[in-house]
């Protein structure tokens, strides 16, 4: 037997298991096929390796002398790899077989087993310390003469330990010293039958860590799609499942968010080949026989299903996302990707640090995945520089979209070092669910390539928060942007200045103001927007559209030319703000009335008028006294305006003043 490694993510491999009977890919499950009794044939429905019970063919004459003729590949016509169990869920079941431990390998090595068992002694869960550690004696004394007792046969050797993993770890570290192939982790069905994943958790992780890398582990008896990412992420690469056959003959369906009952559907769930030609009531009017097989077919589809997702997730590195997801069908399951967290400084140790496909936060537990255990790790041991100006999230890569931040970090003076460049100084930004990030490393997986919402949690914020303090302690002078303040509530201690830099709503006033004087005059831009302007963007573009002092309109910025087209309230300021007769087109009193309610401006009405005017500019329209009438584009320049006593010189856009 061979076994190796192809891709990694998170605790996963992607493998290659070599056999006498073929390849196989790893994680793989492996239908458990009952001998004597089977009627699916589970090679046509995507099995490459199976298992079934050597203590059953051994216990039953007929099917004992045909597998010790044909071979078990014969007796099962199966060619690919085939795995035997022992007869030690019967010992746990009845509490005797009748076989020794050298009798029952022996036994598999006469019919060609590819890998067999020994006969170890299943602990159930909660049972005293005592009894745990009495049965692990058992079972490790079991698995040195099965050693002993083979010739050739690849051999796995089961963990147990009940529900102690100090004896489960103690277990793994015996057994790894001694020269077995395979490790199935046994006796954890009672667990996941009663939903205990947390406690899953804890034991598949005690035995993992202690388990050689470079064999197989096998998750003893979990055959329900639910656990299969989540198993994978720790470390496990075999299933085998009954459940497929046993949740049939009960008309349940699997699926990897759950169990669904036959009798409570009213579609079915699944694009498989079942699910597509019946439907449920089809499937109750069949005889129990014949509906148990087609619900073992939709049970066995829906497995392999989420193993090929797997094995595709592992390839891209998103296999924790999927972990994620599936912890997400059940209140339990979330305890244990809960659990799994807490083990992500050992994770760290196996999951590559650098991957094709983006982190996602899914929510709080996102936080302490590998990924941000690994950087903050690697951050807070960088040589820190004198001092450290820390700067908001801003789109990623961060440097690439900071510019106006840092223009304003240091025309403001905070630190004039950074100017002139002889203080030495730390660029970092603030973001979820990283924490801190210093700005050279931006663009480094996964810094750059993550997204979370918009919407932060709680936890979030007290976990950046943390983050932040505990950086901050290796620095003597510390700058933080007001807003970071604000958003994770940091504490301002003697060593912290507070720096403004602009905000990209004061940004944007500064851009606005700019082209009021540019299309007005200097000082018209602080005329018009004062510090409250409230600016309102495209979805679409980003580019500012409107500007509001509170609900009212001062102007919008037209998108075609960047220019601002003034609303009433514009015009208003404008007029306050601009010297007679500047920016104004003043007609007489018989034209007055038709100004005031919006009419346009015939040229032969203008008594004055501002000679700088352009065609196509925003103008006030006043009466001899400056009086604001309305406000308009113009279609004339000044001279034309005062030159023309026919055609239109103003395209009123508003009066009633
Ligand atoms: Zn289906």
């Amino acid at each position: 037997m061979n076994f190796e490694i192809k891709y990694k993510d998170a605790r996963a491999r992607l493998g290659i298991l070599t056999t006498s009977h073929g390849k196989i890919r790893t994680p793989a499950l492996m239908p458990v096929v009952h001998p004597g009794r089977q009627t699916l044939p589970v090679k046509e429905h995507g099995a490459e390796i199976v298992i079934t019970n050597a203590y059953l063919i051994y216990k039953n004459e007929e099917l004992r002398e045909r597998a010790l003729q044909e071979g078990v590949h014969g007796l099962l016509d199966f060619s690919g790899p085939i795995v035997t169990d022992s007869g030690s869920f019967q010992l746990s079941t009845y509490g005797e077989v009748e076989v020794s431990n050298p009798e029952i390998i022996k036994f598999q090595e006469a019919i060609g087993t590819d890998i067999g068992t020994s006969l170890d002694l299943p602990t159930p869960p909660d049972v005293t310390k005592k009894r745990a550690e009495r049965d692990l004696e058992v079972t490790l004394e079991r698995a040195r003469e099965a050693l002993e007792v083979r010739e050739n046969l690849t051999l796995n050797s089961v963990v147990q330990g009940s529900t102690y993993p100090d004896l489960r770890e103690r277990c793994a570290q015996e057994l790894a010293s001694m020269d077995f192939e395979v490790h199935p982790i046994g006796a954890v069905v009672p667990l996941m039958e009663s939903y205990r994943y947390r406690e899953l958790v804890e034991v598949v992780m005690a035995s993992v860590e202690h388990l050689p890398d470079s064999r197989p582990r096998h998750l003893m008896g979990a055959g329900h799609p639910m656990v299969f990412a989540l198993a994978v992420a720790m470390g496990c690469d075999l299933f085998d499942s009954a459940a497929y056959i046993l949740y049939a003959q009960d008309d349940r369906l699997l699926m990897p968010d759950g169990t669904h009952k036959l009798e409570n559907l009213v579609e079915m769930p699944c694009s498989c080949e079942v699910c597509r030609t019946y439907t449920p009531q089809d499937l109750i009017n069949k005889k129990k026989e014949e509906r148990t097989l087609l619900l073992a077919q939709h049970n066995l589809a829906i497995s392999f299903a989420e193993i090929r997702q797997i094995r595709q997730a592992i390839v891209e590195g998103s296999l924790w996302e999927l972990v994620e997801q599936r912890c997400r069908a059940h209140p339990y399951l979330l305890d244990a990707l809960r659990k799994l967290v807490t083990y992500s400084p050992q994770i760290e140790k196996y999951d590559p640090p650098y991957k094709k496909s983006a982190f996602f936060y899914s929510g709080s537990e996102s936080l302490n995945r590998p990924e941000v255990h690994r950087h903050w790790e690697k951050v807070r041991n960088l040589p820190r520089k004198e001092a450290v100006l820390l700067l908001p999230p801003v789109t990623k890569p961060y440097s690439q979209n900071l510019h106006p931040y840092l223009g304003i970090a240091y025309g403001r003076g905070a630190c004039e070092g950074m100017l002139t460049g002889k203080l030495d100084l730390q660029l970092a930004v603030v973001d979820v669910p990283f924490g801190v990030i210093p700005l050279e490393l931006d663009q480094v997986y996964p810094l750059a390539q993550n997204e979370t919402p918009t919407i932060m949690d709680t936890e979030a914020r007290l976990q950046v928060k943390r983050m932040v303090e505990e950086y901050l302690e290796g620095y003597a002078t510390v700058l933080v942007a007001s807003s970071l303040v604000k958003r994770y509530e940091l504490d301002i201690t003697e060593q912290v200045t507070v720096v403004d830099p602009i905000s990209m709503d004061t940004h944007d006033l500064k851009r606005v103001r700019m082209i009021a004087d540019y299309q007005f005059q200097p000082g018209a831009g602080e005329a018009l927007f004062d510090d409250q302007v409230r600016v309102v963007k495209s979805r679409k573009t980003g580019k500012i559209r409107h500007l509001y002092q509170g609900e009212d309109l001062i102007a919008t910025l037209r998108a075609s030319d960047g220019v601002l087209v003034l609303a009433v309230l514009g015009a208003r300021k404008l007029h306050q703000h601009l010297p007679y007769p500047v920016n104004r087109v003043v007609v007489n009193e018989e034209a007055e009335p038709f100004a005031r309610e919006g009419k346009s401006i015939f040229a032969k009405f203008v008594i004055n008028c501002d000679i700088d005017i352009r065609a196509q500019e925003e103008v006030l329209i006043v009466n001899s006294e400056d009086e604001l009438l309305a406000f308009g584009k113009s279609l004339l320049n000044g001279r034309e305006i005062t030159d023309f006593k026919t055609g239109q010189a103003v395209k009123t856009r508003k009066g009633g003043f």
